[in-house]
């Protein structure tokens, strides 16, 4: 991504306006610091749009459902938008090997983002055998979502981390019920956008059984479509204890029976791919 489109996304989601008395030295005032939008006097400014806009180098700004606007007045004229981006926060759902993992890899290095994924959290607690990571593994087990009380505040606390607040953040497998969804709502945590990966259940089953991850590099290999290079790393490769034909099936259900419950939430802002 070049610095061009990163203005650009800076723009887009935020109001632009532009004022013919505005000058570099003119005090900004931010009437709403949970937005970053930047008023002129009242008087003097006048707002052209909320949204969408693109800046090009050759001073003219555009919008997708207009023309060009050359700024003609310029250098008269001057572009009041955020200093700085809110930082991106993305939220990506899917069932169990439906990709999501791929996904969250290219959009984290694309964005910047910092990757928070639900399960990898929970399972941090298991492997360290604290009090919430037992209870969490009862259902885990049984593919069956770990309660809220869990849940809830790991996802927060690590939403809420300075580096999730610097650089923004793609939350994978959370929230998957209605519950979890209005706990965010109500910590005032919205998501931009909310992706949906859809796949037929009979290649997600197919994906998980083949699905082994090598220990050692982190590295997702599936025996039948990504084997692995060599021997060597064949023999170290292991299996989710949660990736059987059985409890995949298990963790399919539960993620039908709730992913409509989460959508309602983020109809808005849902992209299903
Ligand atoms: P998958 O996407 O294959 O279900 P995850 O690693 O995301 O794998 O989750 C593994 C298990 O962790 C789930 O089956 C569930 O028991 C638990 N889990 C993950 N995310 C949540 C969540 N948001 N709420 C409750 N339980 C969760």
């Amino acid at each position: 991504m070049g610095s061009n489109s990163c203005l650009n996304f800076a723009i887009t989601h935020h109001c632009v306006y532009l004022s013919p008395s505005f000058s570099p030295k003119s005090k900004l005032h931010n009437p709403n610091p949970n937005h970053n939008q930047f008023l002129l006097s009242r008087s003097s400014f006048i707002p052209i749009a909320t949204s969408s806009f693109a800046l090009h180098s050759n001073h003219t700004l555009s919008h997708p459902r207009s023309k060009k606007l050359p700024l003609r007045n310029a250098p008269n004229f001057y572009v009041a938008a955020s200093a700085k981006a809110e930082p991106l926060k993305v939220m990506i759902s899917g069932a169990p090997a439906s990709g999501k993992g791929t996904q969250c890899e290219l959009i984290t290095q694309k964005y910047g983002l910092v990757h928070i994924a639900a399960g990898d959290l929970l399972r941090v607690e298991v492997a360290a055998a604290s009090e919430n990571g037992k209870r969490a593994k009862e259902y885990m087990e049984k593919g069956e979502l770990v309660p809220d009380e869990i849940v809830v505040m790991m996802v927060k606390e690590r939403l809420l981390q300075p580096d999730s607040q610097e650089k923004g953040w793609l939350l994978d497998g959370y929230p998957r019920s209605s519950s979890q969804a209005a706990a965010l709502e109500d910590f005032g945590i919205h998501p931009d956008i909310f992706i949906l990966l859809e796949v037929p259940e009979d290649n997600l089953v197919e994906r998980v059984v083949g699905r082994r991850l090598d220990p050692l590099t982190g590295k997702i290999y599936h025996l039948k479509y990504s084997p692995p290079e060599s021997e060597e790393i064949a023999s170290r490769l292991t299996q989710r204890f949660d990736d059987t034909e059985e409890r995949v099936k298990l963790r399919l259900h539960t993620h039908h029976q709730n992913v409509e419950a989460v959508l309602s939430t983020y109809k808005d802002i849902t992209v299903k791919v």
